[in-house]
């Protein structure tokens, strides 16, 4: 029922910090209801390389998860019981920082700890996703991703989303890989989301985190609210916002983002929010935010759906 994320980009945060930048995400979110609450968080980079069962490596540790039912303060307690509480400790380190938090209001599902996001694409948390909405399309996408050889965890609508981003992911990149050859280009995190969203029906905010982007965060919407807040070095909270100076590429320069479903969990760190609009993208990557107007063409959709008997 809320979203919410924090990135840092050059400025210098331990760990314990990120972490109650979420949870206070998420109890300004309390409000809006919820039944059980999520987030995640990147493992320390000098953790042990991850290797999925396909043999391929994963470029940075598969994010951390911490989800559970009820009241945000079960999951704070959670956190601190489960996580390796020297790291938060040892005030770690991250140049750049990304975190994703939900709070959820079940629609499809029981409350549970498996049905709380982020939701993830399974091994190695390739994909995450936290959302706010309902997929009224979930049925027939999860039918075809069951025949792709997908294993669905959650009874929620949610859970497709991640799945689709990694058969796009790995669709989009064999395709690359044949007509490109030698180069190691990978697709962008942007058109992995793009051709996500061209798949789904219903409403939704959706924020995308992914080991394969470690310093990127992609989020989009349609239908339910999403904002954008930037604070740069210096700022003041009365700061207002002025566009071109919001999306300015300044790369040296360190900033925090924060999306949110309510100003409320933004402003208590800048005054320069931005209103995401309807089938708008938005991009964080090195200091820089990009937003793209995504146009719909169904008939360009990568996952045929599974013939559909009735
Ligand atoms: N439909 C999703 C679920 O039931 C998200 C609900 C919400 O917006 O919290 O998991």
């Amino acid at each position: 029922c809320g979203i919410f994320a924090y990135l840092n980009y050059n400025a210098t945060r331990e760990r314990r910090y990120i972490v109650e930048v979420l949870f206070n995400g998420l109890r300004r979110l309390e409000y809006r209801g919820y039944d059980s609450s999520g987030i995640s968080l990147d493992a320390d980079p000098s953790h042990a390389p991850f290797r999925l069962s396909s043999g391929s490596l994963l470029p940075s540790p598969p994010p951390l998860v911490f989800r559970q039912e009820g009241k945000i303060e079960n999951l704070v307690t959670t956190f601190y019981q489960e996580a390796d509480v020297t790291d938060l400790d040892l005030q770690i380190s991250f140049q750049s920082h990304v975190g994703i938090a939900h709070t959820r209001w079940a629609t499809h599902g029981s409350p549970s700890p498996t049905n709380s996001h982020p939701q993830t694409s399974g091994e190695g948390n390739e994909f995450l996703v936290v959302h706010n909405g309902i997929i009224t399309n979930h049925m027939v996408l999860k039918e075809t991703l069951l025949r792709h050889g997908f294993h669905f965890e959650s009874e929620t609508d949610t859970e497709v989303i991640p799945k689709l981003a990694k058969f796009v992911y790995d669709s989009l990149n064999e395709d690359l890989a044949s007509n490109g050859g030698e180069d190691k280009q990978t697709v962008p995190f942007t058109q992995v989301v793009m051709e996500v969203m061209r798949q789904l029906e219903g409403a939704y905010a959706l924020i995308f985190k992914s080991p394969y982007y470690p310093n990127e965060l992609v989020a989009c919407k349609r239908g339910s609210p999403l904002l954008l807040g930037v604070k740069e070095a210096g700022d003041k909270r009365s700061d207002t916002y002025v566009e071109g100076d919001l999306l300015a590429k300044d790369h040296g320069k360190p900033k925090e983002y924060y999306l949110a479903s309510d100003a409320n969990a933004i402003v208590e760190h800048t005054k320069r929010v931005l209103v995401i609009e309807d089938n708008e993208v938005v991009h964080m990557k090195d200091g820089v935010v990009a937003i793209f107007k995504f146009e719909f063409d169904k008939s360009k959709r990568l996952l045929r759906p599974a013939s559909v008997q009735r």
